[in-house]
């Protein structure tokens, strides 16, 4: 911001009445949310990094005052300007506030109607604060609903639609490796074969990008959401300063991942590799669910199915740290099964060769496709929360 603007910055605040800020202290710059299916998210912008954490208050049944999540976000100043409650009246999120709580920290408090649990997630490019509320939503009509969602009605279908994610994209390149390979071309290419082969085997495809598009973390995971898909898979290619690094790795989410995991964690989650162990400690609030269960045996399959339909032609394919888990956004933000890919090292100069061979690529996309299906044919049907 240049001094002239912040210096306007601060007159517009000494107008609307609220003290005048140190010029050091950060702004929200936004504030949205998005009612899901199963959750309701907030997103806070902010014009500079915070450290927070989620408070509870329970209902209030002698005030009358609902159950509210907040958050205390120091270093920011809001002074009167957000004095205005934004109403959301989902079912579960009554509205959200925003206010200035000391001259040191502003506040964001949800009004809940009811919840279960939340998850706190911070992004950086642009500085975000993400709080997701699950639970059942309160009915519409204003008749009482179960709270336990254990109790809702179920819904079985076969696994059947797959959303494909295409890691980077646009002002995003991703890794560049040998003879200026870009990774986000890598993930494109292969995107588009195994739609083709997924396709073939009956299964319905949804792409988060189809083009050489920059996507963010949030709008990547809003497609997949609604999308409504029952597996999400994301495509990459590695990097690594050791140039001998080489091979295939495949990842489920987990919770407690090794360190080795964190600087590639970090890059493709575009953070730094401090904010993967705060990502870390995060996780641990998150169920276990049936959810990782399946990634994880989806995963195997896909990983076998690379291995022996292409070990033989492609030895090395194999040569990389093979099956793993690491603590990545896209894996974590998805409440679907969800594996990430990496196709190979395009520092690698055998792998990079590879990556640019069309036969190589449309061979993976085959052998991935393969092992989703075997998924699907030894899974049984998916039992699922009723879809309302
Ligand atoms: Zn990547």
């Amino acid at each position: 911001m240049s001094g002239r603007a912040s210096g306007l910055w601060i007159a517009l605040l000494l107008a609307l009445g609220g003290a005048a800020p140190a010029a050091e202290r950060g702004a929200v710059t936004d504030v949205r949310h998005w009612s899901y299916e199963a959750y309701t998210r907030v997103v806070v912008e902010l014009s500079q990094p915070v450290a927070t954490q989620v408070q509870e208050i329970p209902a209030d049944s002698a005030t009358g005052l609902p159950a509210r999540l907040y958050l205390d976000l120091p270093g920011i100043w809001v002074g009167r300007t957000r004095d205005a409650p934004i109403p959301i009246e989902d079912g579960l999120l009554r509205r959200v506030r925003v206010g200035q709580t000391t001259r040191e920290s502003a506040r964001v408090v949800l009004d809940l109607e009811r919840w279960d649990r939340y998850r706190l997630l911070r992004l950086a490019g642009p500085h975000r604060v993400v709080i997701d509320v699950f639970g059942p939503r309160a009915d519409p009509s204003g008749a009482a609903s179960s709270r336990d969602s254990r109790s809702l009605p179920i819904e079985v279908r076969a696994l059947h639609r797959i959303v494909l994610d295409p890691g980077h994209g646009g002002r995003d390149p991703g890794a560049i490796g040998r003879g200026r390979l870009q990774e986000k071309d890598v993930t494109l290419r292969l995107a588009r074969a195994l739609r083709r082969e997924l396709e073939a085997r009956g299964f319905e495809v949804v792409l988060t990008r189809d083009r050489d598009r920059s996507l963010s973390l949030l709008e990547r995971t809003a497609i997949a959401e609604g999308a409504r898909g029952d597996l999400f898979v994301s495509l990459h290619a590695n990097a690594a300063r050791n140039r001998a690094a080489e091979g295939l790795e495949i990842y489920t989410l987990d919770e407690n991942a090794r360190r080795q995991t964190r600087r590639l964690a970090a890059r493709e989650n575009g953070v730094s590799p401090t904010e993967v162990d705060e990502l870390q400690s995060l996780l641990t609030r998150f169920r276990v669910s049936e959810t990782s269960v399946r990634a994880d045996r989806v995963a195997d399959l896909v990983f076998e199915e690379i291995v022996r339909g292409m070990g033989r032609r492609w030895p090395s394919v194999s040569a990389g740290r093979g099956r793993l888990r690491g603590p990545f956004y896209v894996l974590y933000l998805s409440d679907m099964p969800a594996i990430l890919i990496e196709a190979g090292f395009v520092t690698h100069a055998q792998d990079a060769r590879r990556l640019r061979d069309p036969d190589y690529l449309e061979t993976l996309a085959t052998r991935i496709a393969a092992g989703i299906e075997r998924f699907r044919e030894g899974s049984g049907p998916i039992v699922a929360e009723q879809r309302r």
